[in-house]
């Protein structure tokens, strides 16, 4: 029983209040910075550190140097240039320097007579007399040389309303606890011994007191094994929760689709094609789920026009054949549209009617499909993310497809399956996304889910021959357009990336179409963009669709999802400015037909070397798979997976491209926790994952 107290480490629950020096004060603003337990401060880590521990001579000194000097005071003098300010001349026999204080008290201009002796830390400047400090740390000192720091000073991230040095002494305080009350080492050695990494508390104290000849590049790095067995700790709390949550979730009891009346078959059989092989493998996976009475979390991953949605559809009409009711999700309005055409021409034959939620449709209509999906009258029904959250009664939902789910986060995928609770019956979950991503990064963020992977395309495609044009060049990208048209072919132009609002997006995007229109008197314009109203946009995209249309001015809203294969022309403007994945995704809208199509980059110089690397990287490839692995390389995880909401995003040590060599190495370590030391998760959670909130069960 002692044991088991000393060892759950008294520090992990204790409150901050317990250090000397925190009152309610300081313990709130601790707090909102999500500091509330002593163990909290151990895992704010420092995202530098300063080298004070010696003192450099001043002849020494470079500008954009941090460091520690010593010397006395020669002159200190209140002079006006521009402000009022206050300044101090130190000399230590090697040279001069300039103290500069912009805000000082009297006393303080007192204290800086000549003949003290300073000790000052700060950061060198080139100053009008030669180098200077602006505001340095100092403090008197005697004649005596006095200790320097035996280690290096750790420097934490920004932290409002809690000063570095009152930080410092705190951690200093918890460091000191670690050695008494410890922090448990929730990580069981067998799982570091070949990894050849420090241990917890070893690490920690090296990570906020490295010793003076600590090895600073590979701190700064985030290289050091201190650093990443911190590292592998924060991954594998991440990893073993999702796998956590994976098994919960596949406990909760879910309806077998049984599929008595035969609609996915049928579905099939009317299909204009056949399935590829990767497609049909992904779908077998699926069927095989969703003949279980567990709930199905499928990951379907493929490429921009692999064909996911039809995919989607037959485990729609498995549902539907099974008497109960299928829900897709769809990022956009224009998308949600979109699939309700394609679902409609599908399963109308088959006398199964298709529901529509639109956010803008007239109340009366979205009324009717809401009384229709309650009362079980339809068993398809396509709707936005936005709709599903807001309260939407099903009569017997059993399966829920979300479209591109680079926008949705593990979060959101909880909430839904929240919706299943009240019937006791949990949905199954299809989740489509076009982003696609390496392996072992792929098992790290979706450690909950398992995983499809649709890596052919239908047959018959011509890759896209991609182009990189300067704006100078735009009338000969116009005359393109005009060829394109000529020849019965349709063309995309996406207008200028503007942050700022939909609204001057909008604007942009009609100017361009009415300079095009006036440019291609005999071409069909149209225009879509984010303020059009959903009635709008759809009777634009269906005179697209139907070509009565034949270049299509648009904003970012068509990046995703919008199929027309008669297009073969699309043209992004300021290019440069947009991301290698949205490229991807924009570019995915031609080549989808079998006539060769184009697509034209163009982009305003000057192009930053970052730019240019991108727009290089799509002239090169279409393969998804790679733009991704170079989107990773050049953005970082984070960004690729689109993950705020991941949670990943947010990790303190880790990092999933630096660490990527230790994923495999957490995978394997989950499994045995999950194993043989459950009860270590949630301690370990609490721990790294934000705000100790796991990714279980809300409420
Ligand atoms: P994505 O995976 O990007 O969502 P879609 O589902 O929109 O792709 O499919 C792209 C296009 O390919 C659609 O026009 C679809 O009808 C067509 N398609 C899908 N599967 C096949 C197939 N096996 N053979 C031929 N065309 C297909
Ligand atoms: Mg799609």
């Amino acid at each position: 029983m002692a044991e088991a107290a000393r060892t759950t480490g008294a520090s992990e629950q204790r409150p901050v209040t317990a250090l000397r020096g925190v009152g309610d004060a300081l313990a709130e603003r601790l707090r909102r910075l999500g500091i509330a337990q002593v163990q909290d401060l151990l895992f704010v880590l420092p995202v530098d550190y300063d080298d004070r521990t010696e003192c450099r001579r001043i002849g020494e000194l470079y500008p954009g140097m941090r460091s520690l000097i010593e010397g006395e005071v020669q002159l200190t003098e209140v002079v006006f240039r521009r402000r009022r300010q206050l300044l101090t001349r130190l000399s230590d026999g090697s040279g001069f320097l300039t103290l500069r204080f912009f805000h000082f008290s009297a006393s303080q201009q007192e204290g800086l007579v000549r003949g003290a002796r300073l000790r000052c830390f700060g950061e060198v400047r080139r100053g009008p007399q030669g180098l200077e400090m602006v505001h340095p740390e100092y403090r008197r000192v005697s004649e005596r040389s006095e200790p320097v720091e035996d280690t290096l000073t750790p420097l934490y991230p920004l932290t409002e309303g809690v000063t570095q040095g009152r930080l410092r002494m705190l951690i200093g305080q918890a460091l000191r606890e670690l050695d008494t009350a410890g922090v448990r080492d929730w990580v069981p050695r067998e799982l570091l011994e070949d990894l050849h990494l420090p241990s917890l508390r070893e690490a920690l104290h090296y990570v906020h007191r490295p010793p003076k000849n600590a090895r600073l590049e590979e701190l700064s790095a985030r290289r050091h094994p201190a650093q990443r067995r911190l590292a592998f700790e924060e991954l594998l709390a991440h990893q073993a929760n999702l796998r956590l949550l994976k098994r919960t979730t596949r406990t909760d009891p879910a309806r077998a689709l049984e599929d008595a009346d035969g609609l996915a078959a049928r579905l099939l059989a009317s299909l204009p094609f056949q399935l590829t092989g990767a497609q049909a493998r992904a779908l077998a996976e699926v069927e095989a789920d969703l003949r279980a009475e567990r709930p199905m979390v499928r990951l379907v991953q493929g490429d921009v026009g692999c064909g996911k949605t039809v995919v989607a559809a037959l485990a729609a009409a498995r549902t539907a054949g099974s008497g109960l009711q299928a829900a897709l999700m769809a990022p956009t309005e224009l998308l949600a549209e979109q699939h309700a055409r394609n679902f409609r021409a599908w399963f109308e034959p088959l006398g199964l009617p298709v529901a529509l939620l639109s956010g803008a449709q007239p109340a009366r209509t979205r009324r009717s499909a809401l009384e229709a999906v309650a009362s079980a009258e339809v068993r398809v029904v396509i709707g936005t993310h936005a709709l599903f959250q807001e309260g939407i009664e099903f009569a017997d939902l059993a399966l829920v497809i979300v479209d591109e789910q680079h926008r949705f986060g593990v979060q959101q995928r909880l909430r839904l399956q929240e919706k299943g609770r009240a019937s006791g019956r949990f949905p199954h979950q299809l989740i489509m996304t076009a982003t696609p991503i390496p392996r072992t990064l792929a098992m790290t963020a979706y450690a909950d889910l398992d995983v499809s992977v649709i890596d052919e395309l239908p047959p018959g495609r011509t890759p896209v021959q991609t182009v990189v044009v300067p704006e100078q060049r735009r009338d000969q990208v116009v005359a393109r357009v005009a060829q394109a048209s000529r020849t019965g072919r349709q063309v995309y132009w996406v207008c200028p990336l503007i942050e700022e609002s939909e609204e001057l997006r909008a604007q942009a995007a009609e100017e361009t179409a009415a300079v095009l229109a006036e440019a291609l008197p005999e071409v069909r314009v149209g225009l879509v963009h984010g303020r059009l109203s959903a009635a709008k946009k759809d009777e634009v995209m269906l005179a697209f669709q139907a070509g009565r249309i034949q270049l299509l001015v648009a904003t970012t809203v068509i990046e995703v999802g919008v199929d027309v294969p008669n297009a073969t022309l699309m043209v992004i403007e300021n290019a440069e400015r947009m991301g290698l994945a949205q490229l991807h995704q924009l570019r995915g809208r031609v080549g989808r037909g079998a006539a060769a199509s184009s697509c034209v980059l163009l982009y305003r110089a000057p192009l930053s070397p970052l730019a240019s690397r991108r727009l290089e990287v799509m002239r090169r490839t279409n393969d998804g798979f790679e733009i991704a692995r170079r989107d990773l390389e050049l953005r970082g995880p984070g960004e690729l997976l689109g993950t705020r909401q991941t949670g990943l995003a947010q990790m303190r040590v880790a990092d999933l491209m630096r660490d990527a060599d230790l994923l495999p190495r957490v995978q394997a370590a989950a499994e045995v926790l999950l194993s043989d030391y459950p009860d270590n998760i949630a301690a370990l959670s609490a721990r790294w994952i934000a705000g100790g909130e796991q990714y279980g069960r809300v409420g």
